[in-house]
């Protein structure tokens, strides 16, 4: 039997495009965009369109699997609940909630994305990371600035008339945004792109600005520099909004346009004009990427664009803002996992780029601070590939990869909900 089935993109994607895949005999036979959807309007780009090789791939497993002396050998559901369950309950007893590592990553971003923390949050809690490797630095620093993460929605671009994408490619990597670029630049809204290369996007749209890489604040503050000493910053927003502004200024004299070229590699006059254009904008926004803020201090990165964004005004208004994440829907797709939070009993965290130390905590008595010495027994690793020597190991995944090939037990999840 041949049916429709809708569906949202499982990748790691803001754009959450609604799928209608044609289902039959258990087998995708097509995938095409909703159009119905607000945002994406059945337009999907082809990483979502190769979701069809990646259910049908030969390698893709096709059952649960587990370790046995001989190697994996296939194993049915009710035998991995039985021996997961039996686990837990062993850890549990033994140690208590928190002898169980609860290690993932993101996926799909909506409001099933931390199943997996309610279902250990119910179970009493567990041990896992903080922080993220991908976009943690970032995400604190407009914490630290503005008390929250919280994105324009991509159609504000329309309200701007200046648009600095900044350290990102949305000709690659985000096809619905990159085409409000295009909508806003056919209606006169200047663009304007900040990249150490000459990306897909920097060539199809506006004017590239080329930097070296990791100097991004330098030019961010070296423009600040140049709204405060001409006097083009926005005092009303700066004595209602701003903490230690006076102080900021005197952080701001050691970027004056000819230092700061040095550093960026961006001419003094390029620098000058881009400040200019950016503090006399009515609605300017600036967009952008992660790239910059994986670097040693990238956090500070975020934070001297905010600042940035912050002297001049450009927050808070329709098409401004220094809009990194778009978090802004996060608190009510959270809720279900904070409310499940009341459950837990026993719970440890560490910082996501110590995961390393771990090993060593176990075979050793290596001490972190916010990890208290206590074997980690049970590791339910969903992402990365971390090789700790614990007594028993859960991977979901849809393939054999080396991080489930360490495993006892590799669980073999639905590539969309259906199968
Ligand atoms: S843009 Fe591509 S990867 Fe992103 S949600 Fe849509 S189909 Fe999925």
């Amino acid at each position: 039997m041949t049916r429709t089935v809708p569906v949202s993109c499982p990748m790691d994607c803001f754009d959450l495009c609604r799928f209608l895949v044609t289902v039959s005999d258990n087998r995708i036979m097509d995938i095409k965009g909703d159009p119905a959807h607000p945002l994406t309007r059945g337009i999907i780009c082809s990483k979502g369109r190769d979701l069809i090789q990646r259910h049908s791939h030969p390698e893709r497993l096709q059952h649960p699997m587990v370790r046995k002396k001989s190697g994996f050998v296939r194993t049915t559901y009710n035998e991995v609940l039985d021996l997961v369950a039996a686990t837990l309950t062993s850890v549990h007893a033994r140690w208590g909630p928190a002898g169980v590592l609860n290690y993932t990553s993101d996926g799909y971003g909506g409001a099933k994305n931390r199943v997996q923390s309610i279902f250990f949050n119910c179970l009493g809690g567990d041990t896992r990371f903080t922080g993220s490797l991908c976009w943690g630095a970032g995400m604190a620093a407009q914490t630290f600035d503005f008390g929250d993460v919280r994105g324009h929605l991509p159609e504000d671009i329309l309200n701007s008339d200046l648009v600095i994408v900044w350290g990102r490619n949305p000709k690659a990597t985000s096809l619905h945004f990159y085409s409000l670029l295009k909508q806003a630049e056919k209606n006169n809204t200047r663009i304007v792109v900040i990249d150490p290369i000459q990306s897909d996007t920097a060539k199809s749209l506006g004017t590239h600005v080329a930097l070296k890489p990791g100097t991004d604040a330098a030019l961010a503050l070296s423009m600040a520099h140049v709204t405060v000493t001409e006097n083009r910053y926005d005092r009303s927003f700066v004595q209602d909004h701003i903490l230690g502004f006076d102080r900021f200024c005197q952080y701001l004299d050691r970027f004056d346009p000819e230092t700061a070229s040095r550093i960026t590699g961006v001419s003094p006059d390029t620098i000058r004009k881009l400040a200019r254009e950016y503090a006399a904008a009515k609605a300017p926004g600036i967009w952008m990427g992660y790239g910059m803020q994986r670097y040693a201090s990238g956090g500070n990165t975020v934070r001297s664009i905010d600042a940035l964004a912050a002297v001049c005004g450009h927050v808070g208004k329709p098409g401004t803002g220094a809009n990194y994440a778009a978090r802004s829907l996060a608190p009510l797709l959270n809720r279900p996992e904070k409310n499940s939070k009341a459950h837990v009993t026993a719970s440890r965290t560490f910082p996501a780029p110590m995961l390393g130390f771990l090993q060593a905590m176990n075979q050793s008595h290596c001490r972190h601070d916010t990890l208290p010495r206590q074997s980690i027994k049970t590791a339910d690793l969903n992402a990365g590939s971390p090789q700790f020597s614990l007594l028993y190991r859960v991977v979901f995944d849809h393939f054999m990869t080396d991080t489930a090939r360490h495993a006892n037990l590799v669980y073999k999840p639905a590539v969309f909900e259906q199968g």
